[in-house]
């Protein structure tokens, strides 16, 4: 696996490689170009300046052939030791010299002594001098042109030899030497950028453009060329050097050299182009500088860098962030991906978790019809109840109120017997008087028949503001006939009078008889007997309170007085619901029947909300 480090440097050096190779291919073809340019121009300057030398040449190469012809050089060689004969040809080639702008003009016989020179008068003259080793005058005396460039022996000075035979009668006699300053020839062509050399069959610089580079070899010379050359006396106190270190074949005809160009401390890379000239026996050459291609093929090179460069960049940042948004994009599908599998979840879990919702919400409404239908069932059942209760004490107390059904029906019948033996002795006022309490005691039946047919009834249960004594006084109608059996003395307390509360009439007045009748069994055999209710308004409350002087209830029992069906009476006598159902019925009007502390006996009580 390649790194991300890696993989920066795998591509550098890729771009590092494309870069060098670019660099190859735009350098060479620069510089291709740029040397096919240089070449061209060269050609054209090189031309120009053979053709300038050739003129040059040509300006005096005809001059020692007319010379030769003259009749006083021919005549001074033939006869040299006549009187002024010689003076006059020195005056003669002095004014030829001058006139043709010549360095020297002399005459050499055929040992090749010169006895005749246009520098006669000056300080080194050349007559007496043989100049026999000279090529030149080895060459007339073949009957040639002689052409030779060399510094001159006597006079130091450089210059070009032209040497023609001077014959008579086929007979060569001497020669004709005129050597021309090319100091000018130098001088004429040194401004320019190019350098213009000329370099003889030996290839020694002899015309230069550059004074530096004068006498040097364009290459290492053999031993036995500068033995020659010393021989001929050309180039004579001078050491020939070589002018290049190394020396190259561009081209065919192009070669490159590097110099040193003097006091520059660089050395410099040129361009050679050489030209022969047949005549004159000479290669003209021309040196152009390829510095300035060199720097251009730099340039380029810099550009083509800094260009690739800045590229390779913009397309490293291109790449780098078309990665980044290719990154960032993978980041948002895999996000969009794990959102969407957590909303299938969470809708799947939200749909799991509502069904069973909605599962428990319909096990809870059944389990609320079910209590409802309970609760109906319940309150019917607790109704029936209290009316079984009701029903239960109605039976109980049946002697009782039979017994005073029977009294007051025993007296309407004595009355009524009495009244029927008044009538028929004919005294009606006592008749009358008898026929009333027979009105009354029916009067009474009724009452307690009022009373009985209330209590029994089945009650609505509705709650109401209902006067305390008045529901005392009904329980006391129901169960009158009882205590009266049983000689119980009740004592009614209600403070005050008109003492009113929140309950149901027949409700507690069932609560009133049921705690008196248990107070009536319980004294069942005790000589005194004594019942007393108790009403007292106590601010919003009003504590009603049966209180009997009976035994009590037993320790054991004290549990389970209110549980229903718990009774310590005799079968028959008691169901156990009495303190069961009288509980229910307060706590519906908001209290609860508790057993108090008392004197002795058994004390019940609860609180009612009371009305004003
Ligand atoms: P029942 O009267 O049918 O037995 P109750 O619920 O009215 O049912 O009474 C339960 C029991 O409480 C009675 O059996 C009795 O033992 C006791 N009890 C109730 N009132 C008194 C009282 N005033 N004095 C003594 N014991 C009582």
């Amino acid at each position: 696996m390649i790194t991300k480090k890696q993989k920066g440097v795998i591509s550098f050096l890729i771009f590092f490689s494309f870069l060098i190779l670019i660099l190859n291919v735009v350098s060479a073809w620069t510089y291709k170009r740029g040397m096919a340019d240089l070449k061209i121009q060269g050609n054209i300057r090189l031309e120009l300046y053979s053709n300038y030398l050739h003129g040059v040449l040509g300006k005096y190469e005809s001059l020692p052939i007319l010379l030769a012809i003259d009749s006083n050089l021919v005549n001074t060689l033939l006869h040299p030791f006549e009187e002024n004969r010689v003076e006059t040809l020195n005056k003669y080639l002095e004014t030829i010299n001058r006139v043709s702008d010549s360095l020297d003009t002399y005459l050499m016989n055929k040992e090749g002594l010169t006895i005749a020179a246009s520098n006669w008068n000056e300080k080194h003259p050349f007559i007496g001098q043989n100049f026999s080793y000279r090529p030149y005058f080895q060459e007339a005396m073949k009957g040639k042109l002689g052409r030779y460039f060399a510094i001159g022996t006597t006079s130091s000075k450089r210059g070009y030899y032209f040497a023609y035979p001077v014959e008579k009668d086929a007979e060569i006699l001497g020669a004709v030497v005129i050597k021309i300053d090319i100091d000018s020839v130098e001088q004429k062509w040194a401004q320019r950028d190019e350098s213009f050399l000329v370099s003889d069959p030996d290839g020694v610089v002899f015309i230069t453009t550059n004074p530096e580079w004068r006498y040097k070899t364009l290459r290492p010379l053999a031993p036995d060329v500068l033995k020659s050359i010393e021989e001929n006396k050309r180039y004579p106190d001078t050491v020939l050097t070589p002018l290049a270190d190394n020396l190259i074949t561009y081209e065919e005809d192009v070669q490159l050299l590097t110099i040193d160009v003097g006091k520059d401390i660089e050395k410099m890379r040129v361009m050679k182009q050489s030209q022969f000239m047949p005549h004159a026996g000479w290669n003209v050459h021309i040196l152009t500088d390829t510095r300035e291609l060199q720097i251009k093929v730099l340039l380029v090179n810099i550009l083509i860098t800094l260009g690739l460069t800045v590229f390779y960049i913009m397309l490293l940042l291109f790449l780098q962030r078309k990665q980044r948004l290719a990154e960032l994009n993978r980041i948002e599908t895999t996000s969009k991906k794990a959102l969407r599998e957590a909303n299938e979840q969470l809708e799947s879990r939200v749909l799991i978790r509502t069904q069973q919702l909605t599962a428990t919400n319909e096990l809870l409404r059944q389990e609320i019809l079910d209590r409802q239908q309970t609760e109906v069932k319940l309150k019917r059942t607790r109704k029936e109840l209290i009316h079984a209760a009701k029903l239960a004490v109605l039976g109980q107390m049946s002697a009782g109120i039979n017994h005073e059904l029977n009294q007051p029906l025993a007296a309407i019948r004595s009355y009524a017997d009495n009244g029927k033996q008044f009538l028929e002795k004919g005294r009606l006022d006592e008749a009358m008087w008898n026929l009333g309490q027979i009105g009354e005691l029916t009067e009474r039946m009724a009452q307690i028949g009022v009373q009985l047919k209330l209590f029994s009834k089945k009650s609505s249960g509705q709650i109401v503001t209902v006067p305390l004594h008045g529901v005392i006084d009904g329980a006391l109608e129901i169960v009158n006939p009882s205590l009266k059996k049983a000689g119980i003395s009740m004592t009614i307390n209600v403070i005050p009078v008109d003492l009113e509360a929140r309950a149901n009439h027949v409700l507690l007045q069932q609560v009133l008889v049921n705690l008196m009748s248990n107070a009536l069994q319980a004294m069942e055999g005790q000589e005194v007997k004594e019942i007393t209710i108790e009403c007292n308004g106590k601010g919003e409350k009003v504590l009603v309170a049966v209180d009997d002087n009976g035994p009590g209830i037993a320790e054991e029992h004290l549990q389970n007085i209110f549980e229903p069906f718990f009774t310590t009476k005799k079968s028959g006598q008691g169901l156990g619901l009495g303190l069961t159902i009288s509980d229910r019925i307060v706590r519906d009007f908001g209290g609860q029947i508790r057993l108090a502390r008392s004197k002795g006996g058994a004390r019940f009580e609860f609180t009612l909300e009371r009305t004003q």
